[in-house]
């Protein structure tokens, strides 16, 4: 027999979500769990309704955590990081024996971690960041920024008082006007689509990407397209560019780091979910 065989003894993760088949981390997580010899399996759980309150005594080793449970994830947690306790959401879960229930967000430094390696330099440069959307991935990105010491973040969103609710939380950042996008865009440094504007299927807007200054860098959290509306504007105007897939890579890659004490490859992982999304 040939393959990996699963045993009594193979600690189970799975990511949590609904809806959950479209999801990319199992393929990530198992290649990575299969490069490290660790006896685990990754798999992906559609949860409808409120069951966290039982997931301490399932078993689980751990978990990521997707829309539509990232509150409830924090709210199970008997242990917090400081990214949870300010955004109130968690996607990574980690359940030791006896009940405890340590959350993280990882998707906030996942996503300075994916301009790190895909925009080297970029903290130096960045003084200005626009971050559009006021959503739980704009949240985080938002937040992200604050804590690399980004020192002034606009927020612009379509409905207005959630920029509101995510300045609340992100230190220099202030609430942008949305009909006024284009003005933001000429004073950043940094502009980040947080929206689910470009995704494959929906609206995309006219992006006002003339106004951006020329050493604008330009990122979307939309993986699917890779290339997104906002992000071939940008490279049409020679601005450079990151797309969504390096935050997906790196949020799992930190939420590995958690679970085994394991850095994984995230080239290897950028070149299998690229296969992926190819396929379809
Ligand atoms: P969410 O909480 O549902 O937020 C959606 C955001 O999009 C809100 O700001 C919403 O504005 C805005 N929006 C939706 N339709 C719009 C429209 N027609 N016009 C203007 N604004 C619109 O979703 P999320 O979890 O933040 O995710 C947002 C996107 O990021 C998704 O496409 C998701 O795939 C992607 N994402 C990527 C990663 C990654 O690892 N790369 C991680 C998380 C999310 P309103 O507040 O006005 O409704």
């Amino acid at each position: 027999m040939t393959g990996r065989v699963i045993t009594g003894r193979t600690k189970v993760l799975a990511v949590l979500g609904n809806p959950i088949a479209h999801s990319l981390s199992p393929p990530m997580h198992n290649a990575w769990l299969a490069a490290a010899g660790i006896d685990a399996a990754y798999v992906a759980l559609p949860i409808e309704g409120d069951v966290f309150g039982a997931l301490p005594a399932l078993g689980l080793f751990g978990a990521n955590v997707t829309v539509p449970h990232k509150e409830r994830a924090a709210a199970i947690a008997t242990r917090k990081d400081d990214a949870v306790t300010r955004l109130g959401a968690a996607n990574v879960l980690h359940f030791a024996p006896g009940g405890d229930v340590a959350a993280f967000n990882t998707d906030a430094p996942g996503f300075v971690a994916s301009l790190d390696q895909d925009a080297p330099g970029w903290r130096s440069r960045v003084n200005t960041a626009l971050v559009i959307g006021a959503g739980g991935a704009a949240r985080a990105i938002a937040w992200g920024l604050a804590a690399a010491g980004v020192p002034r973040i606009l927020v612009s969103n379509r409905t207005e008082a959630r920029a509101h609710e995510v300045c609340a939380i992100c230190p220099g950042s202030a609430p942008w006007p949305w009909a006024n996008l284009g003005d933001a865009f000429a004073q950043a440094d940094l502009i980040v689509n947080a929206t689910s504007l470009g995704l494959a299927g929906g609206p995309s807007p006219e992006w006002p990407i003339a106004a951006a200054p020329a050493h604008a860098l330009v990122a979307d959290a939309v993986y699917k397209p890779l290339e997104t509306p906002l992000l071939a504007g940008a490279k049409a105007r020679g601005l450079a560019t990151v797309d969504g897939l390096g935050m997906l890579i790196h949020q799992g890659a930190l939420a590995f780091e958690i679970w085994f004490g394991v850095r994984p490859d995230t080239q290897a992982a950028r070149a299998l979910l690229r296969d992926l999304l190819a396929r379809g």
